[in-house]
């Protein structure tokens, strides 16, 4: 018999407020355990949440670019059970009427890894199990605080502790659910690392996953290809890297296969991924949704988002990914690669367009900015804003190319003083004498010096090496430290030779 797989994912993410949900606590990330925790963020009796308004905009700006509903209300509900990192008993979430419903992504084709992007994506493009232009449905966004944390020490039970952090307990999170439209575990982590680019693109969320701002939980199940009934599902949760979303759910696929053909059946339950067994472990049977006992926060009114303010974050929605990388090709000739690289961040994307339009020759901005300006970035583990170049200095260095005034090889080392320096490229190439040497009145005693020391390659080309040409040119290159103009170069070669 052979199966199909059927995966949804549930996607926790961080919103970008400097305050938390419900109080006026920081959220910033690294500080002391409990500094950032006050009587509303762990509950303590008569303490009231009041709304951040800025994290319903950011909410709702997710919601609105991923062509959700948002409704005009929503309601907060007690999810009610008990944990230590949840001292109130109870998380704040939205339960029956969430903030917005349906909405979906269409996956895009993957990059493969020679991609220079920091978080660049990894996998090979087109492989089975996976296509792009996929449509993944979700089923709904909605608003929730985050709880608390808990660090275990000691193994013993004589020693075993636990130490109780509450900094992220009233963090600010969307929580989206998608549809159980995945079938593969690269679907997933493609569908994961879609929409991780847009809510950084949004600048709804920091795209931190080791940090925990942004984290998954996938429900897994199997049933037999051809089959509407959908299998028993197991849910494997919080894991932070699109690598151990695919290998978590790859693992489950199999376990379930495995269980189904030796005759037993799949258990509901929470599992855990180990990275180091490259295995899921079971974690606590799952609870369903009765188990919580929703009902409506009563120290919360409902959230009323109106069409006004609705059709207000819509309108100052950026140009999306998608559509800018569309555009790219369109406006500027761009090739699908090149296209869909540059769109991977929005920073790299305005980082290009700017260069592209002071420079006037787009594709040379394109090749720059995927060549030494991301690997710079990914070498130095750097976003774009700290690159110390501007567009308008980098369209500088492409139009001295353009003139002819330096050679491409020296340019790479040009950008590279530009980088140290923060000089122009004008500046470095009059004071550094890099400009390239044209005229023939320099070059030709070169090369006649090269003819007379390589009497030997002569004799091998005029017998028919044509490719041993080349090699002449290159010792004219080297001897002028590559500032020779390589054609006027290979001209006065010729012509000396006496080749046509
Ligand atoms: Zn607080």
């Amino acid at each position: 018999m052979s199966f199909e797989a059927v995966i949804g994912l549930e996607i926790h993410a961080q919103l970008l407020t400097a305050t938390k949900i419900f109080c006026g606590c920081p959220t910033a990330f690294g500080a002391p355990p409990n500094a950032h925790a006050c009587p509303v963020c762990v509950g303590l009796p008569g303490a009231l949440p009041v709304l951040n308004r800025h994290a319903v905009d950011l909410a709702v700006t997710a919601a609105v670019a991923l062509g959700c509903e948002v409704h005009e209300r929503s309601v907060f509900a007690r999810k009610n059970y008990f944990y230590p990192d949840l001292p109130k008993g109870y998380q704040i979430s939205q339960y029956e009427q969430p903030l917005a419903t349906g909405g979906g992504v269409a996956l895009p084709a993957r990059l493969r890894q020679d991609s220079h992007l920091r978080d660049g994506f990894g996998g090979q493009a087109g492989e089975a199990g996976y296509a792009a232009g996929k449509f993944v449905r979700l089923t709904r966004i909605h608003m929730e605080e985050d709880a608390g944390k808990s660090l275990h020490e000691g193994f013993a039970d004589s020693d075993r502790k636990t130490y109780l952090d509450y900094n992220r307990s009233g963090v600010p999170l969307i929580e989206i659910v998608s549809e159980p439209d995945l079938r593969s575990a690269e679907e997933a982590a493609v569908f994961f690392e879609t929409l991780r680019q847009i809510l950084v693109w949004l600048g709804v969320n920091d795209g931190n996953m080791d940090e925990g701002s942004l984290r998954c939980d996938a429900n897994v199940s199997v049933r037999p290809v051809g089959a509407e009934r959908l299998g028993t599902k197991t849910e494997v949760k919080n894991v932070n890297s699109f690598r151990y979303l695919e290998k978590a759910i790859d693992y489950e696929i199999g376990r379930h296969i495995d269980v189904i053909e030796h005759g037993g059946r799949i258990v509901q339950e929470t599992r855990l991924f180990d990275a180091a067994q490259g295995k899921t472990y079971s974690m606590r049977s799952k609870e369903e949704a009765h188990d919580y006992r929703y009902f409506p926060d009563p120290d919360l009114p409902a959230l009323v988002v109106d069409a006004g303010r609705r059709n207000q974050i819509q309108g100052s929605l950026p140009e999306l990914p998608d559509a800018r990388r569309r555009r790219f090709i369109a406006e500027y000739a761009l090739p699908e690669y090149d296209a869909a690289l540059l769109t991977q961040a929005r920073g790299v994307a305005d980082y290009f367009e700017a260069t592209a339009r002071q420079c006037g020759n787009p594709k040379a901005a394109s090749n720059w900015v995927m060549g030494e300006v991301l690997r710079n970035m990914k070498e130095r583990a750097i976003d774009i804003g700290a690159v110390p170049i501007t567009p308008g200095a980098l369209a500088g260095l492409i139009a001295i190319v353009e003139q002819g005034t330096i050679s491409s090889t020296v340019a790479k080392d040009v950008f590279a003083k530009m980088y140290d320096s923060g000089r122009g490229a004008a500046d470095i190439v009059a004071a550094d004498g890099l400009a390239q040497i044209s005229d023939s009145s320099s070059l030709a005693p070169i090369v006649r010096r090269v003819i007379e020391a390589h009497a030997d390659v002569i004799a091998e080309i005029r017998a028919g090496k044509d490719r041993k040409f080349q090699f002449l040119v290159g010792q004219v290159m080297k001897e002028t430290k590559g500032k020779g103009d390589p054609k006027i170069v290979t001209d006065l070669m010729k012509a000396a030779i006496e080749i046509p």
